[in-house]
C-alpha cells in the first residue's frame, strides 16, 4: 500500500520511513511524488494545519495522504514557538537561527523552568473522504547550549532527563522509540490497519 506524505521536510520523511520500515507500506514524500503546490499553513493549531495539508494533497493526488504538523512548546513561553516552530526566527527558515532565538528568550531562566514538549499531530486523509487525527507528545528540558550532531530542528537543545541526552545525541534509533512523532505514528498505524482491511477482503 502506498502512503503519500504531505511534506517536503526530508527529516520528517526520513523519520516516518524509519518508523514504518517494518511494514508493508511504500512511504513517498511530496518531493519524490511530483509537482505539488505548497499548502499554506495558516491554522492556529497543529490539528488545523495537519488536516489542511492532508486534505488538500489527498484531493489533488487522489491518494491516501498522511500529514505531520509538529513543533516545540516551551512552558515559560506559553507554548511558543508552537505552530510557528519552523519559522520562529522568521524567513528564510533556519534551524540555527531558531535555536539561537530560543536560547536568547530563555537566557534568564534556570533549568527547572526550562520544561518543554515536542508535539506532533498526524492527519490521514482519503481523497474527498474521511480524515483521522492522532497526536503524540514528548516532554523534555531546553538546555543552555546545543549538544549532539543528529536529528534536526530543535533536537540539539531538547534534553530528555530519562536518557540524560538530547534528541540530537540519542540517535535516530532511540529517538524513534520515544519521540512525539513515534507516538503519533503508533496510533496512526492502527488507523491505517483499519483503512487497509477493506482492500484485503475485496
Ligand atoms: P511543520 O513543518 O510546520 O510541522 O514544522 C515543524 C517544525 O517543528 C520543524 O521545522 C522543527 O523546527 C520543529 N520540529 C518538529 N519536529 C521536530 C523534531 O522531531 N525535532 C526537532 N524539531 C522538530
Amino acid at each position: 500500500m502506498r502512503l503519500l506524505v504531505a511534506s517536503h521536510n526530508e527529516h520528517k520523511i526520513r523519520e516516518i520511513k524509519e518508523l514504518t520500515a517494518h511494514l508493508d507500506l511504500e512511504v513517498v514524500g511530496l518531493s519524490e511524488a511530483g509537482d505539488y503546490p505548497p499548502v499554506i499553513e495558516d491554522g492556529d493549531t497543529f490539528q488545523a494545519n495537519a488536516r489542511k495539508k492532508a486534505v488538500e494533497i489527498a484531493n489533488l493526488s487522489g491518494q491516501l495522504v498522511l500529514a505531520d504538523d509538529s513543533g516545540l512548546e516551551v512552558d515559560v513561553l506559553e507554548g511558543a514557538p508552537g505552530v510557528h516552530s519552523a519559522r520562529f526566527a522568521g524567513e528564510p527558515a533556519s534551524d540555527q537561527k531558531n535555536n539561537a532565538l530560543l536560547l536568547e528568550k530563555l537566557r534568564d531562566y534556570p533549568l527547572e523552568q526550562r520544561g518543554a514538549a515536542f508535539r506532533c499531530v498526524m492527519a490521514l486523509a482519503m481523497p474527498y473522504g474521511p480524515v483521522w487525527l492522532t497526536e503524540g507528545v514528548c516532554r523534555g528540558v531546553i538546555l543552555y547550549e546545543a549538544r549532539g550532531e543528529g536529528g534536526f530542528g530543535y533536537d540539539p537543545l531538547f534534553y530528555v532527563p530519562e536518557y540524560e541526552e538530547t534528541f540530537a545525541e540519542l540517535g535516530s534509533q532511540v529517538k524513534n522509540r520515544i519521540s512525539h512523532r513515534y507516538l503519533a505514528m503508533q496510533e496512526m498505524l492502527e488507523v491505517i490497519e483499519r483503512v487497509k482491511k477493506p482492500e484485503k477482503s475485496s
